[in-house]
């Protein structure tokens, strides 16, 4: 018999567990409750109802590791993504003006690439390329309601799932193994909890609220030059960010601390959220009503968290044929852009260990021991990272905050050595965009002892022989009464 592998959600882990399982002797079948997309990506962007994806027409950036994969693996998406408006942008064309003359090209440079492209555009290319695979189906407008559970062996057996399609009654679709790609609302663990299965689930907050909003070049307007005027930034009280995106759109992503409750609430309307970018050398020019117009209102979103979701338990899977993949079972801060990379990724690793091995048992083990080795690096430097920010953004709060020597020091080493090295060396820059862009570990950069020592000797070198960036913007107390806003 044929089997059968039933992904629930057609979001970016579902279409990623498509594309690393679908094999002409196998079925592959992907529910999403949504309605397929419309027929291009502009009418996907204008009109596709997206329920079960909350943050579809929020800021996306892709990294190195998602291009590379689809590079690499699969040569037909990326030549379809190019033709729908996607930008890859390598590293030589996203340095700064200062660092281009100096640059020289070097291996793996061209693994070092943004995908630009908004998140609607990337996910109407990745399903026309999904569609094309053999044995893959998709069943659209169907909800699963359950999972079909076996609590007969030593350990409980997903056998399927139960759908239910335009409101008629339930059927069950049995399936050889379920792919939970349900995203960050995935409730499918709830109902192995409820069925005596223990799911651990590490859980700490994000700290922050986001506010998106899409922009379109006009016609004959270029984008901005990458000069020192940093497209993103982190003000204590705000952190903002510039995304480029295809087919001339570009969007804006303010990231609010969840304690600055005044300033979360007005950045939801359109006119202060363009009150507060006109504000910020780094975004103003980019929104100069000479060179963009807006296309959309602000949208918000909250309750953002890093989870990481625990499927083998003192070496032991806790549940047999069902694996979690993106959102469902890891998710980290949107700001850090990692999301869809670690997504497909994390698809790949479990297309990798399906074709492995045909035990239920080994594939649960070596897809929980892979994806600790090569996801749980980055979520657990990006965790510690937000908890600092929280405690920065508080801070900003208290005008009688003095900061202790330990948390000088820091801040001294992230302002004084490592952000002037990036813009002034590139092997350093390289380094840490390695690991930025999840094609090395977070912080294998500081193993390396030439990039040490010049990200130290930066650290030595008097403050006037060094590139800063110019202000970002204004203090909190200036931005808010600018925004008629109390400070306290
Ligand atoms: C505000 C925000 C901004 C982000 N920005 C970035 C970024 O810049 N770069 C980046 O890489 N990542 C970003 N992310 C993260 C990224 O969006 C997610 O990591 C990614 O979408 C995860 O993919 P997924 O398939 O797991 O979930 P989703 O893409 O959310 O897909 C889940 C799918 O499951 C379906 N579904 C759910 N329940 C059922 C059910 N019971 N039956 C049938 N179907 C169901 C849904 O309809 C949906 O299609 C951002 C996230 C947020 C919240």
């Amino acid at each position: 018999m044929t089997d059968r592998i039933v992904v629930v959600g057609a979001g970016i882990a579902g279409l990623g567990a498509a594309m690393a399982l679908a094999r002409a002797d196998r079925e592959v079948v992907v529910v999403d409750r949504d309605p397929p997309p419309p027929p291009n990506v502009e009418t996907c962007f204008d009109t596709w109802e997206r329920k079960g994806v909350t943050q579809l027409r929020h800021s996306h950036v892709f990294l190195g590791c998602l291009v590379t994969l689809i590079r690499d693996r699969h040569p037909r998406l990326h030549e379809m993504l190019k033709k729908a408006g996607a930008r890859e942008v390598d590293f030589e064309e996203s340095l700064p003006l200062a660092l281009r003359d100096k640059y020289t090209p070097m291996n793996g440079d061209r693994d070092l690439a943004f995908l630009f492209s908004r998140r609607t555009t990337l996910e109407y290319t990745i399903r026309a390329y999904v569609e094309t695979l053999p044995g893959v189906r998709f069943l659209t407008s169907t909800i699963v309601r359950d999972l079909i559970l076996d609590k007969s062996g030593p350990v409980p057996a997903v056998k399927g799932v139960r759908i239910e399609r335009d409101g008629a009654a339930p059927e069950d679709l049995t399936a050889t193994d379920v792919i939970d790609a349900c995203g960050r609302s995935s409730i499918l663990t709830d109902w192995l909890r409820e069925r005596g299965v223990t799911i651990d689930e590490e859980k700490s907050p994000a700290g922050i609220l986001y506010f998106t909003r899409h922009y379109r070049l006009r016609d004959g307007q270029d984008e901005p030059p990458r000069d020192m005027i940093p497209g993103a930034g982190d003000l204590g009280y705000i952190k903002y960010g510039v995304f480029n995106a295809d087919n001339r759109h570009f969007s804006i992503t303010l990231a609010v601390p969840e304690i600055e409750s005044e300033l979360r609430t007005a950045t939801l309307n359109p006119a202060t959220f363009d009150a507060i970018c006109n504000k910020i050398p780094g975004m103003a020019r980019w929104i100069d009503p000479a060179r963009a117009e807006p296309v959309t209102k602000v949208f918000g979103m909250g309750n953002l968290h890093n989870v990481w979701r625990h499927f083998v338990k003192a070496g032991a899977p806790v549940v047999l044929n069902y694996f979690a993949v993106g959102d469902s079972a890891i998710r980290t801060n949107p700001l850090y852009g990692r999301g869809c990379s670690s997504a497909v990724l994390h698809a790949h690793i479990l297309g990798d260990v399906m074709s492995a091995t045909e035990d239920a048992c080994e594939r649960a083990i070596a897809f929980d021991k892979r994806t600790r080795k090569e996801i749980r690096p980055f979520w657990d430097a990006l965790m510690k990272q937000d908890l600092g920010a929280i405690r920065r953004a508080k801070n900003e709060q208290d005008p009688s905050y003095k900061p202790r020597l330990k948390a000088r020091l820091i801040k001294s080493f992230a302002d004084d050595a490592v952000g002037p090295a990036t813009r002034s060396n590139l092997g350093v820059l390289r380094a840490i965009m390695k690991g930025f862009h999840m094609l090395a570990m977070p912080t294998a950069w500081l193993t390396q002892p030439t990039v040490v020592l010049r990200v130290l000797g930066t650290w030595l070198t008097p403050k006037s022989k060094k590139p800063y960036p110019p202000k970002l913007g204004p203090e909190r107390k200036e931005m808010l009464e600018a925004l008629g806003l109390k400070t306290a």
